[in-house]
């Protein structure tokens, strides 16, 4: 077995990651599930749930009780073990253990002193504000919630669930984490010779780079095993975006010959049997291939009824991120839809620090939420060469326009020439954040 090492299968089958991926396409509004009883005492104070246990609701767990410890902060995430997207990639292209990606949920609750449910939430009664999960329920004050993404495969084909389940299954997307992760290195690990296929998602999706930087290691794992083929990378948009002469420059001068980029590659059909991709740039053949789907808000929230079903996402104020369908609730992470904002771990990590726990905490203590938000920033490094490690990144600051109400793009810095310098920030990067969050 080449690319994925035992270990790897053992941590991530006994971490019961082996969870169906989000093949749902209910956006029914909720009706409470009978589930065992209540789960936890009456809070002192107010208590605040999140439901999932992600980059945005492990950071809004801490920092809801290091502003406020008086605060019953309850998690409630139904993996076992946490999973980083963010260096995925890097770990698909073999330049990382699986350990790197691997994180407890029990070290800060113990030490912040929130309570870590690992339950499924199945419903939420927000007139009762209730959350429902296969263990029991929970009452709350006021929720946060956070479920990361869906794949949204209806929009490929039409409510024909057997053929998402086949796509799903032979081609699985890896853009949420889990079994999916290990399915792709796999494939490419193993890939020898032939056409592999990229789809890039259309935009709003989950972390803009994350399919060129994906390309650039699928490319270098390609070039290191001399596979005889190449990899094609249909993007919907006319250009790669964003750090477009970055992967450009790394796809010509590292891997040259291996990639062929086709841009305004709208999808017209996806054939997963046949093995065929109908698009507005031509019809394309492929061997083994990397189907990612159009993503929306996480199924829950569908559930709940929190979604617009114009965009998929959930319509939140752009400062306080609080549900414009339900003031109770805030939406955290990729779920929200904020003007401006890349769906991507940094900036779950920050706005939920920097908007979401501070509105709230206000809210808490009788202050305007809208005046306690201040301005998240947003740094997003890609590896794009394996030997020697190189890396480009884009950071961005915003501003809090107080007339606007909304938050603004400050300062936009690009940096385009890979460097080993770039990728050594790129493990620091995720060191610090990975500290923050589970130490
Ligand atoms: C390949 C790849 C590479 C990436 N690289 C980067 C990068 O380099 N830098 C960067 O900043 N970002 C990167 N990202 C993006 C980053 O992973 C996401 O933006 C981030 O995970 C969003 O955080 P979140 O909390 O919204 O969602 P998630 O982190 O997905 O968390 C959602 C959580 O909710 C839980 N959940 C959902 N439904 C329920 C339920 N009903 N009951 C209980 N729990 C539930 C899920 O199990 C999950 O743990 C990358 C993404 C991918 C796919």
């Amino acid at each position: 077995m080449s690319g994925v090492s035992r270990r790897d299968l053992f941590k991530i089958a006994g971490a019961g990651l082996l969870i169906g991926s989000s093949l749902h396409t209910s956006t029914a509004c909720a009706k409470p599930v009978k589930t065992a009883g209540r789960m936890l005492p009456p809070p002192k104070g107010n208590r605040v749930v999140i439901v999932g246990g992600g980059w945005a609701g492990v950071t809004a767990a801490k920092h809801i009780k290091k502003e406020m410890p008086s605060a019953d902060v309850v998690l409630i995430e139904k993996r076992k073990i946490f999973m980083s997207c963010p260096i995925s990639n890097v770990w698909l292209g073999g330049l990382v253990d699986m350990d790197f990606l691997m994180h407890d949920f029990h070290t800060p609750a113990s030490k912040y002193g929130y309570t870590f449910i690992n339950a499924t939430v199945l419903d939420i009664d927000r007139s009762k504000r209730r959350v429902y999960t296969n263990e029991g329920y929970v009452d709350y004050d006021y929720l946060i919630l956070a479920p990361g993404i869906g794949y949204n495969y209806d929009a490929w084909f039409k409510g024909d669930k057997d053929m998402a389940r086949y796509c799903a299954t032979h081609f699985p997307s890896a853009f949420i984490p889990g079994s999916e992760h290990i399915a792709l290195k796999r494939k490419v690990h193993n890939f020898e010779e032939g056409t592999f296929v990229l789809i890039v998602p259309p935009p709003p999706h989950r972390c803009p780079p994350a399919p060129y930087e994906r390309a650039a290691m699928i490319a270098y794992v390609f070039k290191k095993n001399r596979v005889k083929g190449k990899l094609i990378i249909l993007d919907p948009k006319k250009d790669i975006k964003p750090k477009g002469p970055g992967f450009r420059n790394a796809y010509i001068e590292l891997y040259g010959g291996l990639v062929e980029y086709v841009p305004n590659a709208k999808i017209k059909e996806v054939d997963p049997v046949k093995k065929v991709i109908r698009t507005t740039a031509g019809d394309f053949r492929f061997d083994d291939a990397n189907l990612n789907p159009p993503h929306r808000a996480g199924d829950l929230a569908w559930k709940v009824g929190l979604v617009n079903p114009k965009t998929g996402w959930c319509d939140v104020d752009p400062l306080t991120l609080q549900s414009k369908q339900d003031p109770r609730i805030f939406v955290a992470g990729d779920a929200a839809s904020v003007k401006g904002f890349p769906k991507s771990g940094d900036m779950a990590h920050n706005h939920t620090q920097t908007m979401v726990v501070k509105a709230l905490v206000a809210l808490m203590k009788g202050k305007d939420p809208k005046e306690a938000v201040r301005a998240p920033t947003n740094t997003c490094y890609s590896m794009v060469n394996g030997d020697p490690k190189e890396a480009i990144v884009i950071n961005v600051i915003y501003d809090i326009d107080r007339k606007k109400g909304a938050p603004v793009k400050k300062k936009v810095n690009v940096e385009n020439r890979r460097s080993e310098q770039l990728a050594r920030a790129t493990f620091e990067w995720a060191r610090a954040l990975y500290r923050d969050m589970f130490s």
